[in-house]
């Protein structure tokens, strides 16, 4: 961090706003380009919501996170007595809006177009990483052997076994079938007892161990390889008198050529003032870690109950169980509901220590309503960017949402095109 109380900084060629793994991995890539590059945010990198995933770096997720279609799903989640979606009744009317377009969206057609649109990114995701951990240093925190999704109900798994092989086939996926006996072999401490129906493990996914630290190692690259690092609320951002964009820091006024906005859930204090009215959700979350139980170890990869829509992730803190999805308003308290459901089942299958913490940790998806990113340019502002709104999967895209900026904001060939994640579609 920058402690200098000089108030004439030297003037950047970007500013990038925001310090998860969508800012760090921008920053990094302008870097590479040439750029000199001043990361900013108000916390230590890897605070925010890249803090405390799941850490699965989805090579698998080719289809996006939808939004169920079949009238009996909906009548199952009207109840609001699932584990995987739990809304606060108070925030429907102000998200009516958004989850009706995010419903229009998930509809089968425009779906697999989303999902074409989301393959260049998702394609790319491990190698994108693999880089940066290499040249970091962080290979302890990652590893290659990529997760399994669990089933207790054999219809159920009868089901997601046939849509696996499909899609495996479809996107030249690895996945592994298993049966009873193949899950229990591949996961020696789940319980007997629970008699599972058996899983999927794909095998192309990266996990990595502490997602927290990943994202601070890559800003520790950045600074090693001379970024600058400052400590600042990004809300002062304003255009300067040259053409570029300032930003007030308790240093003096930074300036720079061009700005970045990477600030995930919080990207609309930023946008909204400028102009913007972009469709920007949150998806709350939830984590606790668990100690593993003293008569067996934690899981060998991380098993993800889909039904329930949790993850039990072996991480360096414990055993991480995450959360689905809580539509809530921003105000709204923690609600501990989806947690306690979700221990209960994992509790049937896997022997869970203590708690760890007293109280859980929540994060926000930042979500768009088209399931895709924003990464691109300002509409309405020349030198500034956008590159937020990666949802349910931006630890996976990270980096390569980080790469296609910079190759934009730097006027390189893009490695795909980036029409379909262009801010113009909402306005
Ligand atoms: C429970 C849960 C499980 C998940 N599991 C996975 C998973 O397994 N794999 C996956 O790929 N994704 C997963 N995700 C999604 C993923 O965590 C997010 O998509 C991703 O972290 C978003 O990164 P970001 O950089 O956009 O936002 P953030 O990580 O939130 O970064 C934004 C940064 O902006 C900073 N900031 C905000 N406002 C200001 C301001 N005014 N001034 C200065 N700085 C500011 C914040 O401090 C923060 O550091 C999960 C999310 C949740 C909640």
């Amino acid at each position: 961090m920058r402690t200098s109380s000089d108030s004439t900084l030297p003037a950047y060629d970007a500013l990038v706003l925001g310090a998860g793994i969508i800012g760090t991995s921008t920053a990094l890539h302008l870097q590479q380009r040439g750029l000199s590059v001043c990361l900013v945010d108000w916390q230590a990198p890897g605070s925010g919501t890249s803090h405390g995933n799941a850490g699965l770096i989805e090579r698998a997720s080719v289809v996006p996170y939808s939004f169920p279609q079949s009238p009996l799903a909906l009548l199952r989640y009207a109840a609001n007595r699932q584990t995987d979606v739990h809304f606060q009744w108070r925030a429907l009317p102000a998200m009516a809006g958004w989850l009706w377009r995010y419903w229009r969206e998930s509809a089968p057609g425009p779906l697999e177009q989303a999902a074409q649109d989301m393959l260049p990114l998702i394609e790319r995701c491990v190698t994108e990483h693999d880089a940066l951990i290499q040249a970091a240093g962080l290979q302890n925190l990652v590893r290659a052997a990529g997760w399994i999704d669990i089933y207790r109900e054999p219809a159920a798994f009868a089901a997601a076994a046939a849509d696996a092989r499909a899609l495996a086939g479809r996107y030249g996926l690895q996945a592994d079938v298993l049966d009873s006996a193949a899950l229990a072999a591949r996961e020696p401490a789940l319980l007997p007892h629970a008699r599972m129906a058996g899983g999927i493990h794909w095998l192309d996914p990266w996990t990595v161990s502490s997602p927290g630290k990943l994202v601070q190692g890559y800003a520790d690259l950045f600074c090693r390889r001379g970024g600058t690092l400052i400590h600042a609320d990004a809300r002062s951002l304003r255009p300067n008198t040259s053409g570029g964009w300032q930003l007030a820091t308790p240093d003096g006024d930074l300036q720079a050529a061009q700005a970045v906005i990477a600030l995930g859930p919080d990207a609309p204090e930023l946008f909204r003032p400028l102009g913007y009215a972009l469709p920007l959700a949150h998806k709350r979350g939830y984590h606790l870690h668990f100690q593993p139980s003293p008569d067996a170890p934690p899981p060998r990869h991380p098993l993800c109950d889909s039904r329930a829509g949790f993850v039990l992730a072996p991480m360096e803190q414990g055993v991480r169980l995450t959360t689905g999805v809580e539509l809530a308003l921003p105000d709204a308290p923690i609600n501990r509901i989806q947690l306690t459901r979700a221990e209960r089942i994992a509790r049937q299958y896997w022997p869970l220590g203590q708690a760890i913490e007293a109280e859980p940790w929540m994060g926000r998806r930042p979500c768009t309503p088209d399931m895709r990113p924003i990464i691109s340019a300002a509409p309405r502002h020349p030198g500034l960017w956008f590159n937020f709104g990666h949802a349910h999967h931006g630890l996976t895209l990270g980096p390569a949402s980080g790469r296609l900026l910079a190759e934009m904001m730097t006027g390189e060939p893009t490695f795909t095109h980036p029409a379909p994640y262009s801010a113009h579609r909402f306005l």
